[in-house]
């Protein structure tokens, strides 16, 4: 945790002038002190770093957060986070103000009169943007856990099956893997209902014909994985193959564009390329991906709308996840979680990425 609190501090120093940092959200909190309770602050200044957490968590964070002064706090805790900042005269504080609630910043307002609040979450963005070996391994972990569960329940994917049974049995299928959860409701959208880029599972039954997307992820040690595949159940149309082969297209272009230094936004741009060529840009409505990390959503992203000068270092994990989606009719996204590396990407998902035809 000193070289995660270190890289705080200097993102801290170089952008907020060393100002001390209320730390608020779960994934920050959780990266930064190694706690893994549901409530608490961290307070991190030049020479210290606090952890204000209330009785339940007292024992577990002072177990957890090494280098931490735990500090008991009584309801609500942001009085005693402003007790702390009054005692050390602090005049300026930073916090994540793309995570505090406005509700709370105007509590944060009256209990600290004088003291400036400093939105911070700009200057955090880059923060769990480049994974340590320990995390790539638990993303790694979990992964797999995806690739596994898939094909376990592919037997499943047969006419009359509920989108809900899939769902169902794939998060089952996570856990007894030794998920700790799933990283988010698994997305299993079937035929018509393919055209919902994030259509959670329903109870439509499978049709012979229909194509099914299906987005998922595990969560192991706090790490999310996040993996999409569009299969066939029975012959699909030949307007279902052609959007089949375009968005597989666009995925590999997406995947070739990638390497340490490639702007995020010349990398979606790659795969974009190939599907407005074949007529269908206006049906890609999403960015190419994201990162993965404590956080399934997280930076950096891969988008038209991606900082212009964002690009992909070494260590980033970000999805690769081109879709095409005709409302009413069908949808396909395939989507790999990958690792940028120096000259290329390591491509971590592992699951086919041909359509598979089946239960027919
Ligand atoms: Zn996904
Ligand atoms: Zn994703």
């Amino acid at each position: 945790m000193d070289s995660r609190l270190a890289k705080l501090r200097e993102l801290v120093t170089s952008y907020l002038e060393g100002i001390p940092m209320l730390i608020s959200s779960p994934e920050n909190r959780r990266y930064l002190s190694g706690f893994t309770g549901s409530a608490g602050y961290l307070l991190i200044g030049e020479q210290e770093s606090l952890l204000i957490t209330d009785f339940r968590y007292v024992e577990q964070a002072s177990a957890q957060a090494a280098g931490f002064r735990v500090v008991r706090g009584e309801f609500p805790l942001l009085r005693t986070v402003a007790e702390v900042v009054s005692q050390r005269a602090w005049k300026r504080l930073g916090f994540e103000d793309e995570h505090v609630s406005f509700a709370d910043y105007r509590r944060l307002q009256d209990l600290l009169p004088g003291v400036e609040l400093v939105p911070g979450s700009q200057a955090l963005r880059s923060l769990r943007q480049i994974k340590e070996p320990g995390e790539l391994s638990c993303i790694r972990r979990a992964a797999r856990m995806c690739d596994a569960a898939l094909e376990a329940v592919l037997p499943l994917f047969t006419p009359g099956v509920e989108e809900a049974e899939l769902a169902w049995a794939l998060e089952r299928r996570l856990r007894e893997a030794g998920a700790e959860d799933i990283a988010f409701p698994p997305i299993v959208a079937s035929g018509p209902r393919s055209s919902l880029p994030h259509g959670r599972a329903s109870h439509r039954r499978l049709q012979r014909g229909d194509l099914v997307t299906v987005d998922f992820g595990a969560r192991y040690q706090g790490y999310c994985s996040d993996m999409t595949r569009t299969v066939a159940v029975g012959e699909v149309s030949a307007d279902a193959r052609r959007v089949y082969e375009v968005v597989a297209r666009a995925q590999q272009a997406g995947l070739q564009a990638i390497r340490a230094g490639a702007s995020c936004r010349e990398v979606d741009a790659a795969a974009r390329g190939v599907i407005e060529e074949e007529g269908f840009g206006e049906y890609f409505g999403h960015g190419l991906g994201h990162g993965v990390g404590l956080s399934v959503h997280e930076g950096p992203r891969l988008s038209p709308h991606a900082e212009e000068d964002a690009v992909l270092q070494p260590g980033m994990v970000v999805t690769v996840e081109p879709g095409v989606y005709l409302p009413g009719r069908l949808g396909v996204r395939i989507e790999d979680l990958v690792l940028v590396t120096e000259d290329g990407c390591e491509i971590i998902s592992t699951f086919r990425k041909d359509l598979l035809i089946l239960g027919g």
